[in-house]
């Protein structure tokens, strides 16, 4: 086989991984053709940051393993971050003004596990790093127009919205600028981006990637996971993600690394396909509920069999979300101060002062909103009657999922209830709230879920489809997406113009 370097853009991670080995293309070309992608579409708005002299380094280094025959397991796949994981030799903004400029000194776990690891430790992946890629600010947000440096652009239509938080992760990977991005997923922020682009994306079971390193918004919830095109793609990345880091992260958990393609090609044959009631009522768009009742019954010929559900506390799940998660980000948002690390008011009379200032200046609109409310949902007197409330009929919702998996393998519905919006189309961020309900539920219980391309809804936009699996049960979503992919072609669909 003979490869231009002109088309390297439309292979997948696992097609260039190959011709990385074979040495058919080397890293430093393979780099090289990426950046000159970054650059050329920088209109998206997708990347924060980029360091070409870092990326050829790492491209260089990758050539060389692949030269001595000691290269990691995707050696010289290019890569790019979620702008919220510490990444040494790049900028980490998460977004925010607060952190404008800051350099990590070290690598968060996932970033040093998809790349070169850490030096007499372990060996990683050996994927080289494009970039930093937007979000909204402390990824609080669903459409990325949160970003305190503009927002992004969904590569099928400018003018709309790519979803969020992990908005530019999707638009990267969607507008081919990258194969693969990390993202994180506390409330949808992996899943929805993905379905708004078209991508794929998965979102693994809570404490199987370590969190250090990454900006913390709402620790119980926070997960990283891999965006790709493909299913296939996403189980090579996410099974080098993984693993206990109980050092490093307490939240960590102490179950093996897995190797997610192993199980890509089982059948689906009498797989038992759960569908919540509550996933598809009157707030559904009648173009989302087409395309995903049309990938349901692909399921159906694949052999899998639809079983009705109830997850009865779907709607709950909205205010608890927005009480937990406020609550955790107020906490974990003190520590921008100025004092410590990133943005400082220039002008202030006293240390107070300085605080005040700071933070005001510092941090964008959203981000205050849910400072301000996380402080009164923990508040003296208001903690019984809204915090220690939502953990109650949290627990609930956990429960009502394993009620719900006596009776199927995988729970499958939409990802949101609509595609994605136009830019500046949500003035109220109620609006952007509201349509996290399909998201939020997995995500307060803790479980894996993910998102696959299922077609085109109104404007010709992307819809995707979620699959939720029980705990630990990542295999299994990403082998029914993985055979899904395998019998149609809607994950293999291009946005005009990139
Ligand atoms: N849209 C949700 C929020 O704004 C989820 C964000 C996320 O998962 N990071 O909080």
């Amino acid at each position: 086989m003979t490869q231009t370097s002109k088309d390297l853009h439309d292979l997948t991670v696992a097609q260039l991984a190959k011709l990385l080995v074979e040495r058919k293309v080397s890293a430093t070309e393979t780099a090289q053709h990426f950046l000159t992608r970054a650059s050329v579409h920088q209109d998206l708005g997708a990347f924060l940051a980029t360091n070409p002299e870092v990326t050829l380094q790492q491209a260089r280094e990758a050539d060389s393993r692949l030269a001595a025959g000691t290269a990691g397991a995707l050696e010289g796949v290019p890569l790019a971050h979620k702008d919220i994981f510490v990444t040494s030799g790049f900028a980490c903004t998460a977004g925010s003004k607060m952190l404008k400029g800051y350099m990590s000194p070290f690598d968060a776990t996932v970033v040093a596990k998809l790349g070169a690891g850490i030096p007499n430790q372990y060996q990683g992946a050996g994927m080289v790093t494009l970039g930093k890629l937007n979000c909204d600010e402390f990824a609080m947000g669903s459409s990325n127009e949160n970003s305190a440096f503009g927002p992004v652009k969904n590569p099928w239509d400018t003018t709309r919205v790519p979803g969020g938080s992990s908005g530019g992760s999707a638009a990267a990977v969607a507008a081919r600028l990258t194969p693969a991005a990390t993202g994180t997923d506390t409330g949808g922020s992996i899943r929805q981006p993905a379905s708004f682009c078209g991508i794929t994306g998965i979102k693994p079971t809570y404490g199987r990637a370590s969190r250090y390193g990454m900006v913390a918004f709402a620790s119980s919830l926070d997960q990283a996971g891999p965006l790709a095109r493909t299913a296939e793609d996403c189980a090579l990345l996410l099974s080098h993600m993984c693993g206990p880091d109980l050092d490093r992260d307490s939240t960590s958990l102490d179950v093996p690394v897995e190797d997610f393609t192993r199980s890509l090609n089982q059948d689906l044959v009498d797989l038992r396909v759960g569908i919540p009631v509550e996933f598809f009522g009157d707030g559904l768009a009648d173009d989302v509920r087409v395309a995903v009742n049309q990938a349901l019954k692909e399921l159906e010929k694949l052999g899998a069999k639809l079983v009705p559900i109830s997850l009865p506390r779907t709607e709950q799940s909205i205010p608890v979300y927005y009480i937990i998660a406020p609550a955790e980000a107020s906490s974990n948002l003190s520590r921008f101060d100025g004092v410590k690390f990133g943005f400082r008011a220039e002008n202030y009379t006293d240390l107070n002062d300085m605080y005040l200032q700071t933070r005001a200046q510092g941090f964008g609109d959203e981000v205050k909103r849910r400072i301000m409310i996380g402080t009164y949902v923990l508040s003296h007197g208001y903690y019984d009657a809204y915090y220690l409330q939502a953990q109650k009929i949290r627990r609930m919702i956990a429960d009502d999922f394993q009620q719900a998996f006596k009776q199927c393998d995988v729970i499958a519905g939409p990802v949101a209830p609509t595609v994605a919006w136009k830019l500046g189309g949500h003035s109220d961020p109620l609006a952007d709230y509201l349509a996290d309900i399909f998201t939020l539920p997995g995500s307060l219980a803790g479980l894996p879920g993910m998102s696959v391309p299922v077609g085109f809804g109104a404007g010709n936009m992307p819809v995707g489809m979620q699959l939720i699996g029980n705990y630990l049960q990542e295999a299994r979503l990403l082998n029914v997406a993985h055979r899904l992919q395998q019998a149609t072609d809607w994950h293999n669909a291009k946005p005009q113009g990139v």
